[in-house]
């Protein structure tokens, strides 16, 4: 029986992030500041640290892990990858599937990957407070470990809806240290503003944005810190891919197909870009973006110059976008509710070098459901949709017989998402697919660029 655990020793925890901008056939598109001009760099300086505006703009390939940073991954990394032996019996399927298990991290995801990395540059340049948004809490509790790690303040905006949905997720910042509020509040001008206009606001991933934006831009000894979708956070990430590389090397195999869910998309990034370095090298496989679809920003989304929050605060991204005032649908996959996706994913998936597929929330945790079952882990409502796509990809291989090998991301457990599970079984979750007509009707509010 070949192992069901493909483990690393701690020595062999990169030394190195991968930077896929080394890799793509075109520059990335610059960001543009409200005057539609490239922004300078510095500009980025009010709320990020140097180390990691450099990183946000380096198209070096190899990009060294402090050894600081590399001592607290020791603490749950290298994450084990996983043959799943029970679900391909399940399934009754010729192809040989893995994963990739991040939900061994201390907050439950791959998340912390990038925050240690965040706090210990802004602790590195003299940094006090940390500034955030959080949607379904991941990132927050995230940021409020790493934070706790370096010493360093850490202050949450919490999506008002989640806040109140998920009150062990706010323990949990609470545990670690930080401060969490309930967005939109009455602590920023921003929230005020959108409070005002809609008293009763759920809240949403780009009003806490704002919020927290605001903070960091008006306090000297405050940075803000973002989960997804920049540059830096996907260069971070990529230490999944590049443990999962070795970890199938030593298996003996090689993916066909690799797949993840995509929210901001660090997650996608993080374990598809050091494969897109082969394929890039003139390899074959497929890499897979999984979204849901009720917020399908890749595959309904248009490609376009936009804000990454609510209230326009931020510098103008050129991604997939589905209307920076996109008010999601409350579906449960909480992480994979934003309006935008990362302008690298998005640049990889316009240049037809990545796929993206999006599947209904009903299929994803029947798939999470089959999963646990077979495997015993319990993924996250997030990871359930890179589980269906798997699940899809290996019996479209007992059809046609293939022998496919598929790798995909199981990017945190769903031990807080119960509630979640419990509406499924209940019946009491639906499917949504958002509307072309919203898409299109928030396509107006797009910035004018050019
Ligand atoms: C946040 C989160 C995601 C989405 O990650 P992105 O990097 O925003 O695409 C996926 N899975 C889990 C468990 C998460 O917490």
């Amino acid at each position: 029986m070949p192992q069901t655990k493909i483990l690393l020793d701690e020595s062999e925890i990169p030394t190195h992030w991968y930077n896929v901008v080394a890799d793509m056939p075109n520059p990335p598109a610059p960001p543009l500041g409200p005057d539609g001009k490239p922004i300078a760099p510095q500009a980025l300086g009010a709320i990020f640290p140097e180390a990691i505006i450099m990183q946000e703009v380096s198209g070096e390939r190899w990009i060294p892990i402090p050894e600081a940073v590399r001592e607290i991954y020791r603490l749950w990394r290298p994450s084990p990858l996983y043959r799943a032996h029970r679900l391909e019996q399940a399934l009754g399927t010729p192809a040989k599937i893995f994963y990739k298990y991040e939900g061994v991290s201390p907050a439950g995801s791959h998340k912390p990957n990038t925050a240690v990395a965040q706090a210990y540059y802004n602790k590195q340049a003299g940094i006090k407070r940390l500034a955030t948004e959080t949607g379904a809490g991941q990132w927050g509790s995230s940021l409020a470990f790493a934070g706790q790690m370096f010493g360093l303040e850490v202050r949450v905006y919490m999506v008002r809806v989640s806040y109140e949905q998920k009150p062990f997720r706010r323990s949990m910042m609470q545990t670690w240290g930080a401060e969490v509020f309930a967005s939109p509040s009455d602590k920023t001008e921003s929230g005020r503003k959108i409070l005002a206009a809609d008293p009763k606001s759920p809240g949403s991933l780009g009003m806490a944005i704002s919020e927290a934006v605001e903070e960091a831009a008006g306090r000297k000894d405050t940075n803000y810190s973002l989960g997804s979708v920049l540059n830096h956070v996907l260069l971070h990430q990529t230490i999944v891919g590049l443990e999962a590389k070795k970890q199938m090397e030593k298996a003996g195999e090689y993916p066909d197909v690799v797949i993840a869910c995509c929210g901001g998309g660090s997650n996608f990034g993080g374990i598809a870009f050091p494969f897109f370095a082969d394929k890039a090298a003139g390899r074959k496989l497929r890499l897979v973006a999984v979204e849901p679809t009720s917020c399908p920003t890749l595959t309904k989304g248009k490609y376009a110059y936009d804000f990454g929050d609510t209230v326009g605060l931020t510098p103008l991204l050129k991604m997939y976008t589905l209307g920076h005032d996109f008010m999601p649908p409350g579906i449960h996959a909480g992480g994979l509710r934003y309006h935008g996706d990362s302008p690298l994913v998005s640049q990889l998936y316009h240049e037809g070098l990545i796929e993206a597929v999006a599947v209904p929330q009903l299929a994803t945790f029947e798939a999470g459901v089959q999963f646990a079952r077979a495997e015993g882990i319990l993924p996250a409502p997030e990871s359930n949709h890179a589980v269906r796509v798997a699940i899809d990809e290996a019996l479209a291989c007992k059809k046609s017989g293939e022998k496919k090998t598929i790798l995909f991301n199981l990017s945190g457990h769903g031990h807080f998402d119960m509630a979640a599970y419990d509406k499924y079984f209940s019946g009491e979750l639906e499917d949504y697919s958002y509307p072309e007509a919203a898409v299109a009707e928030s396509m107006k509010r797009l910035p004018k660029v050019g």
